[in-house]
């Protein structure tokens, strides 16, 4: 019997994609290419999965982690040879517990539909992103997912409270904790949050929820200098006391190309500006909420911090301006451009984006590099395009990015995870000695080498 044959024993069917099928597969949201793999198994269950993982751990066969491939740095990239596991079965929401405010779920939920569900509630999955609609949870668990209120509620890791995962061989790690307290010794789910599919294949998950915010204020402001926004980032988080939930920023090319030369959406403030801030606020009680923001608004525009401002008047607005921050895509119909993720004391922002520039400057006479991120985190992406996608220049191009965050302690991966992509680069944002316990780690939980091998580290 093959390998595949085995897997067809546990899984039948059903759960089986070979031939030709893998390839029609696209091999991920912004990628053209089909699928290469041997075979998508597809598991109805945790049995199966480990019966499956048993049959491979056994075979030595490498296995890709599926989830909604929507990653950005090349984590569930599979070759001939490899098997993909996809979570795209693994979809049921087991329950919501409204007192202990928690949402147990199995890994292939995609984020949106669990979102939804808390809504029902009246409570909140605070993570949200871009591609909310096609990743899930057990994707954005394997990624430790950022996105849009992380300020606020941090990233995927503070919304995990337990998880269940099937090791390399097959055995499998419940660890469905309900607890916000538990320091009953490791608190092994970490193992498995950011560990892009290394260490185990998650399954289950119990996630926390929050209580759903009964105000919002969103409004995007002009300011002209970068002091400016980290000014009025200090100045606004102090005067919420703690009821910013987003402070998004978008560089004038970013801005300039969404609501001008796209012409996707229409401006709603002038493009005459150096830099546009979709700030939000969550809270308690919308009348005194909005008194308090527009009150914080008009301060900023009086002491000429910010140029203009819009506040979102609806729900409508609100999703408006929204889709301008969110509308990343439209940059990819200008040429080969590639979007990086990389994070920094919010302090040295401007500096590194300047240093990138003129590194940029001294390699090509045409270039983009448009910024924009999640600066209340720290966090920016910046779309380089030099007018050419050969891998050489590409090099070039990824070393301008990544070699200037080492003196100043910055991360080649904010939220988007290292995967195939930054493996080497890994070194600029971890000392040896870090990626060497990651080693030892990885050689405990999968002697094999079965789990998304090469991905992170060689
Ligand atoms: C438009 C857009 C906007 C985005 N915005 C953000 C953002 O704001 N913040 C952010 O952090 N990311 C963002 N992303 C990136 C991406 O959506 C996240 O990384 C997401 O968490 C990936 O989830 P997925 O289900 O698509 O995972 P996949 O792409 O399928 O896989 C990602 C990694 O996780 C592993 N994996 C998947 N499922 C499992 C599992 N069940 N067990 C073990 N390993 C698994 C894979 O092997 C791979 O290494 C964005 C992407 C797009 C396209």
């Amino acid at each position: 019997m093959t390998i595949i044959q085995d897997i067809e024993s546990v899984v039948g069917e059903k759960g089986l994609i070979t031939g030709k099928d893998v390839f029609n597969r696209k091999a991920g949201i912004w990628i053209d290419d089909g699928i290469r793999a041997d075979a998508i198994v597809r598991p109805k269950d945790t049995l199966e999965l480990s019966k499956v993982l048993a049959i491979c751990n056994k075979n030595k066969q490498a296995v890709i982690p599926h989830g909604g491939l929507t990653g950005l740095a090349e984590g569930a990239i599979t070759q001939q040879g490899q098997i993909a596991i996809s979570s795209e079965r693994l979809t049921a929401i087991e329950e919501v517990d409204e007192i202990g405010r928690t949402m147990t779920l199995q890994a292939g939920v995609p984020l949106e539909k669990a979102q939804e569900e808390a809504e029902k509630y009246n409570l909140m999955l605070p993570v949200d992103l871009g591609a909310r609609g096609s990743c899930t949870v057990g994707g954005n668990i394997s990624t430790n997912a950022g996105g849009n209120m992380v300020i606020k509620y941090g990233m995927m890791r503070d919304s995990v409270l337990g998880l269940e995962a099937v090791l390399a061989d097959g055995q499998v790690m419940t660890s469905m904790n309900q607890m916000l307290k538990n320091n009953s010794g490791y608190d092994l789910k970490q193992l498995f949050i950011g560990t892009e599919g290394t260490l185990g294949y998650v399954t289950k998950a119990v996630l926390r929820l929050r209580e759903k915010p009964k105000s919002t204020n969103t409004a995007l402001l002009a300011i002209d200098s970068f002091d400016g926004v980290i000014k009025f980032l200090k100045f606004i988080d102090k005067g919420l006391g703690g009821s910013l939930s987003a402070y998004e920023v978008m560089w004038k090319n970013f801005y300039e190309l969404i609501t001008v030369t796209g012409s996707n959406h229409n401006p709603p403030l002038p493009c005459e500006h150096n830099y546009y801030v979709l700030i939000e606020t969550s809270g308690a009680d919308q009348e005194k909420d909005t008194g308090h923001f527009e009150h914080l608004l008009e301060q900023g525009l009086s002491n000429q911090i910010i140029k203009d401002a819009i506040i979102a008047q609806s729900e409508s607005e609100r999703s408006r301006l929204w889709a301008i921050r969110d509308d990343v895509e439209q940059h990819y119909q200008e040429g080969p451009v590639k979007m990086f993720d990389v994070s920094m004391p919010i302090s040295e922002m401007e500096n590194y984006v300047q240093e990138v520039n003129k590194r940029f400057a001294a390699n090509w006479d045409d270039y983009k590099c448009v910024v924009f991120g999640h600066v209340g985190d720290g966090n920016l992406h910046v779309i380089g395009g030099i007018g050419s996608d050969n891998l050489k220049e590409i090099k070039i191009m990824e070393s301008c990015i990544y070699e200037p965050l080492k003196p100043i302690n910055g991360a080649v991966s904010a939220e988007h995870g290292i995967g195939l992509e930054k493996k080497n680069y890994l070194h600029i944002s971890r000392s040896e000695t870090e990626i060497n316990l990651m080693k030892s780690l990885k050689k405990a939980l999968d002697p094999n080498n079965i789990l998304n091998p090469g991905k992170v580290f060689d």
